[in-house]
């Protein structure tokens, strides 16, 4: 498939980063580091809680900033949980769907198919998060993928998939000290790719970017766009330090 004039570098903060004053800070400092670097097109995203959201949308000039999850309900009496409404109209450019984490804290396939379906359909951009536990050499794992991201699209009609992205995220390989190669993350990018494409078509898979997640660092940042076919990345320790995420953003920067 054809580059992407522009990697999706994303962050995800998660909890990691806790004060207001820690996140005006980082974006002060990547606003600056990129500048620095002279990369005409770099541009960020970052995953932060949502409280932080206004005041950052605000400060990153090159940046989106996006939320972690969103409740998959449109409003109504739900004490302690926001639309996908909300959270856009305070500036919130994208969401995380199906984040390992939140799947293992109890989120089930019906309600994480209608967050995707509702998110999509406010014009969100929707990074949904999809990875086998573990990985056999029969090659099952596959099999899993497929069947998954076949559920969680099962609500999405075809006409909205312009706002979707893939972010392949090997369960065993996030949090961890080694990532997957290069290569088992292009056996699983050609998977999705094949089970977009046989659920709506080779025109709409297209335009759908697959992002890999799971222990990047800026060491081997750029070897996923290189070797492993996606188009972009999905980082968690690796984005709540300035310097490593400027350089890993730069490091991913196709150079013409
Ligand atoms: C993640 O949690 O999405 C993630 C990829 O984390 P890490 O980069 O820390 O493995």
């Amino acid at each position: 498939m054809k580059k992407r004039a522009v990697p999706t570098i994303i962050g995800n903060w998660k909890m990691y980063l806790e004060t207001e004053k820690e996140a005006i800070t980082f974006i002060k400092n990547i606003e600056r580091k990129l500048s620095l670097k002279k990369i005409i097109k770099a541009k960020y995203y970052l995953a932060v809680p949502d409280l932080f959201v206004v005041t950052l949308a605000k400060l990153a000039k090159k940046g989106f900033i996006g939320v972690q999850n969103i409740s998959g309900l449109s409003g109504g009496a739900y004490t302690g949980l926001q639309t996908v409404r909300t959270v856009k109209s305070v500036g919130a450019s994208f969401t995380l769907l199906g984040h390992s984490e939140v799947r293992a804290r109890g989120e089930d396939g019906d309600i994480l198919a209608k967050k995707v379906s509702i998110s999509l359909k406010e014009k969100m951009m929707t990074v949904l998060c999809i990875g086998e536990k573990e990985r056999d050499t029969q090659g099952n794992y596959i099999a899993q993928l497929e069947e998954e991201l076949r559920k969680n699209l099962s609500l999405v009609d075809r006409s909205l998939f312009d706002n979707l992205v893939i972010a392949y995220e090997p369960i065993w390989a996030i949090g961890k000290d080694v990532a997957a190669t290069p290569n088992e993350c292009f056996e699983a990018v050609i998977a999705l790719r094949r089970a977009l494409a046989s659920l709506v078509g080779i025109d709409h898979a297209k335009k759908v970017s697959i992002l890999y997640g799971g222990t990047v660092t800026k060491e081997n940042a750029s070897s996923f766009l290189k070797e492993g076919g996606v188009d972009g990345l999905l980082i968690g320790r690796a984005s709540t330090d300035a310097s490593t995420f400027s350089d890993i953003i730069a490091s991913c920067h196709y150079k013409k």
